[in-house]
């Protein structure tokens, strides 16, 4: 019956659509977030999802789906650069007028559309690199919220991008990637957001869409949390004029099921959990470098050798693409004595893995990551220190706040040669690292704490709840 309330009994009786970018990194926390709205107050919520890195909605019957068309070019999604997705995709959707092809337009005017015994949708929460979308909304009239994936760090520094090339510490020289950016501590000019010449122009724009795409949004939830990130939270509130802008992370931490496995691309390998059954307290490392990250086969061979000859048990997710050039589970050369490791069971090769389990089990005492944002606040909630091996976007920075402002992990940085490997797993996993792992349990009890009852996160999520409900 329409009023009839949900769990929280405030008759809301809503609709939320929510619309992730298509890529794990953004899949995860969007479906995160949805989950931790359902049944809110009588929220319901509708996915949209695009054939490209499609969701199977089978695997989550408590939410609605919809599908838009992406309009991204076969050749452009073969390619894989999330760069240029984004921009195929926003150009697709605003050029989209095709009497032919159904619109993102058109699938949000069907979704809107009052339909009797079906709850009014109170808005859409959209990523935001999608400003497309938003631009679709709000020809119908239908408010947008925007989720920031990545940390409030990454988005300030999206906000001072224009200011960054004003004052030439954009695009960086090679001579001054150690200066400070002295507006953004504590970041160098080589922990911005920069991934080359190439497609600088590119990634300006689409940088400048996202900052637009929350400027014109009715709020900003971002997955991070009021203590890690105070300063750059409040440096955000000062700059934007939104209505609401809310820290309401880690998002895993908030949802009630467990979506990174559920809307994971690649099958995750549960087979790990019993191997790490099998391993003493805080020794293993779990060595990861996200969905997107790859490696030479040279320096596959370097960090094979290394976790070899580390001394320390390790899980290493290997995935099919992570070595450019070949696939690794039908042409791959490990180093001599590796794959007898293995067979005896001192370490263990996956393709996925349940990664937030793997954080959180007892066995695990490190992480090598490449510094995705999901991955660090994952690390964080588990009490996990890290080595930081960051290849691009945001990752450079996230490091570089793992390192100097919360001091919970250190960047291996050069060529990934086998010495330098083992000394930074000897550095993390040993003596040297106590502090590390203390300051890292102090940041996870941080976490437990903004999570309770009456937590800033949990505050943050009944606001944003009772907003939605006032839209
Ligand atoms: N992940 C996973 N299994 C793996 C590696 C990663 O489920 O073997 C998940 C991880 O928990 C995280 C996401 O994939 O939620 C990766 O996001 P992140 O921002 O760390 O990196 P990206 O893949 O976007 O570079």
């Amino acid at each position: 019956t329409r009023g009839g309330g949900g769990a929280g009994g405030g008759g809301g009786w809503r609709r939320v659509l929510v619309f992730p970018l298509p890529f794990q990194g953004h899949i995860n926390p969007m479906l995160q977030l949805a989950g931790a709205l359902h049944g809110r107050d009588g929220l319901s919520v509708t996915v949209l999802h695009t054939g490209f890195n499609a969701l199977d909605p089978s695997l989550h019957p408590e939410l609605a789906f919809a599908e838009v068309p992406d309009g991204v070019p076969p050749d452009v999604a073969a390619a894989g650069s999330i760069v240029e997705i984004i921009h195929a995709m926003n150009a697709a959707m605003e050029g989209e007028s095709s009497p032919t092809s159904t619109s993102v337009r058109d699938v949000l005017a069907s979704l809107v559309a009052a339909d009797e015994g079906k709850p009014p949708v109170a808005c859409l929460i959209i990523d935001a690199n999608l400003l497309a979308v938003q631009k679709a909304a709000a020809s119908l009239g239908l408010p947008t919220l925007v989720l920031r994936t990545g940390s409030a760090a990454c988005f300030s520094c999206f906000l001072a991008y224009p200011m960054l090339h004003e004052k030439r510490y954009m695009p960086p020289k090679e001579s001054r990637l150690y200066e400070p950016v002295k507006e953004l501590p504590p970041l160098r000019i080589r922990d911005l957001f920069y991934s080359g010449p190439a497609n600088h122009e590119m990634i300006r724009q689409v940088l400048a869409r996202a900052t637009e795409t929350v400027r014109n949004s009715d709020g900003l939830v971002i997955n991070t949390f009021d203590e890690l990130e105070p300063a750059e939270l409040e440096r955000i509130c000062g700059e934007l004029d939104v209505a609401v802008v809310l820290a309401a992370g880690p998002l895993h931490k908030l949802s009630p099921v467990d979506y990174a496995g559920r809307s994971s691309l690649l099958r995750q390998d549960h087979s790990c959990m019993e191997w790490l059954d099998t391993q003493a307290t805080g020794s293993v490392l779990y060595v990861s470098f996200g969905s997107l990250a790859s490696m030479d086969s040279d320096e596959f061979l370097e960090v094979a050798g290394a976790l070899h000859s580390s001394g320390h048990p390790f899980l290493w997710v290997v995935r099919p693409d992570l070595v450019r050039g070949s696939h690794t589970t039908t042409s791959t050369r490990w180093p001599d004595g590796f794959e007898r490791a293995v067979e005896e069971g001192r370490g263990k090769v996956i393709q996925w893995a349940p990664q937030q389990q793997v954080l959180a089990h007892h066995a695990v005492g490190g992480f090598w990551t490449h510094a995705g944002w999901n991955s660090t606040l994952e690390s964080i909630s588990e009490g996990v220190p890290m080595i930081c091996r960051p290849q691009f976007a945001d990752q450079m920075m996230n490091t570089r706040y793992v390192q100097e402002a919360w001091g919970v992990g250190f960047e291996l940085e050069g060529e990934l040669k086998r010495g330098e490997i083992e000394r930074a797993i000897r550095k993390l996993m040993g003596e040297e690292g106590a502090d590390m792992r203390e300051r890292t349990d102090e940041l996870r009890r941080k976490v437990a704490g903004c999570l309770e009852s009456g937590g800033s996160s949990q505050v943050a999520l009944d606001n944003l709840v009772k907003y939605i409900a006032s839209l």
